[in-house]
C-alpha cells in the first residue's frame, strides 16, 4: 500500500480537497509516479476559476506538467521503476491514423492527466507508461536542475518545441513569436537555440524586457504600432539579418488545421497555433498568453 493523496477540485473556484487513494497495484502497463513538481498551467486556470469542463466529471486532480520517480510499475513496464521521469502532458494512443500520421498531440484518444485522468496535484499519479520521458539525473544535476523544477518541460516547454519544430526551424530562420508569455517565453528560446533570428511581439512591456535576455533579437511592444509599422519593423530586422525569404513551401506554411478541435485547450501556441483563427480557441483555448 502506498499512502497517497492528491487535492481534488469539486467544484470552479471552491477550495481544492485532500483526498487519500492507494494507488497499488498499477495495471498492465501503467506506472505510479511519486510526484516530485506539477506546473500550473493556464489551462489548469480555465478550468478552477472560469468554469472549463474537464473530460473526467469532478471531483478531479488538475495538473499535467509532472516530473517525477517511477515507484511501481505493472506488467509489461517493470523497466520503468525507480527511473525519473517527465509524464507527457497528453499521452497519445500511438495506434490510430493521427497518431500514424506524426500528430499525437490531437489523438482522439488521448489521456490528459488533470483532465481525462487524475492530475499530479497529488503526491502519486497513475499514468500509461506508454510517452514516459526519461531524465537524466546526471545532466540534470550538472545543469543545476532539480527534479522538481523540469516538470513544466512536459507542457510549457514541448508545446513551442513542438511548434518551432514543425515550422522548420533552421539556422538564421526569421521567428516571430507572437505573445511572449507562459509558452510564448519558452518559444523565443527554442526558436533561438534553433539558431533563428527571435522577434517576440507582446503588449506586456515587462514580457517582452524579459525575453529580451533569452533569445529575442527584436521585441515589439504591439500597443505602440499599428499593423503596418510592425510589419515594416519586422521585415526590415528581416533584411537587416538576411534571413531567407519565406518560400511558401510547406516548411514555411501554416499546416491546415485538423477536421475537428484538439481535445485538452492547451495546444494552442501563439506562436504557430493552427487553430488561432477559429472561434473555437477563442472561446476555449486557456492556454492564452
Ligand atoms: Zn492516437
Ligand atoms: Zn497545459
Amino acid at each position: 500500500m502506498i499512502a497517497a493523496h492528491r487535492w481534488v477540485m469539486t467544484a470552479p473556484k471552491a477550495p481544492l480537497v485532500i483526498e487519500a487513494f492507494d494507488p497499488l497495484p498499477p495495471a498492465a502497463d501503467h506506472v505510479v509516479v511519486a510526484v516530485a513538481g506539477c506546473g500550473v498551467c493556464h489551462t489548469d486556470l480555465g478550468y478552477y476559476y472560469d468554469g472549463v469542463r474537464t473530460n473526467h466529471a469532478l471531483p478531479l486532480a488538475l495538473g499535467h506538467e509532472i516530473s517525477g520517480r517511477v515507484v511501481a510499475a505493472g506488467a509489461g513496464a517493470e523497466s520503468w521503476l525507480g527511473r525519473a521521469v517527465i509524464v507527457p502532458a497528453v499521452v497519445a494512443c500511438g495506434e490510430c491514423d493521427l497518431c500514424r500520421n506524426g500528430r499525437p498531440e490531437i489523438c482522439r484518444k488521448q489521456q490528459m492527466p488533470g483532465n481525462d485522468i487524475q492530475g499530479g496535484f497529488a503526491t502519486h499519479i497513475t499514468v500509461p507508461a506508454r510517452g514516459l520521458c526519461p531524465v537524466d539525473e546526471a545532466r540534470l544535476a550538472a545543469a543545476g536542475l532539480t527534479l522538481a523544477e523540469v516538470s513544466v518541460v512536459a507542457d510549457a516547454l514541448t508545446t513551442p518545441y513542438a511548434a518551432v519544430v514543425r515550422a522548420g526551424v533552421k539556422p538564421g530562420s526569421l521567428a516571430i513569436v507572437i505573445g511572449a508569455g507562459g509558452v510564448g517565453g519558452y518559444c523565443v528560446q527554442v526558436a533561438a537555440a534553433f539558431g533563428a533570428n527571435v522577434v517576440a511581439v507582446d503588449v506586456d512591456a515587462a514580457k517582452l524586457e524579459a525575453v529580451a535576455g533569452y533569445g529575442a533579437a527584436l521585441t515589439l511592444n504591439a500597443a505602440s504600432y499599428d499593423a503596418k509599422a510592425l510589419k515594416a519593423a519586422i521585415l526590415q530586422f528581416a533584411k537587416d539579418r538576411a534571413c531567407p525569404r519565406p518560400n511558401g513551401s510547406s516548411s514555411n506554411a501554416r499546416a491546415p488545421p485538423p477536421a475537428s478541435p484538439p481535445r485538452g485547450g492547451c495546444w494552442c501556441t501563439a506562436a504557430r497555433c493552427a487553430w488561432s483563427a477559429s472561434p473555437w480557441t477563442r472561446s476555449r483555448c486557456a492556454s492564452r498568453t
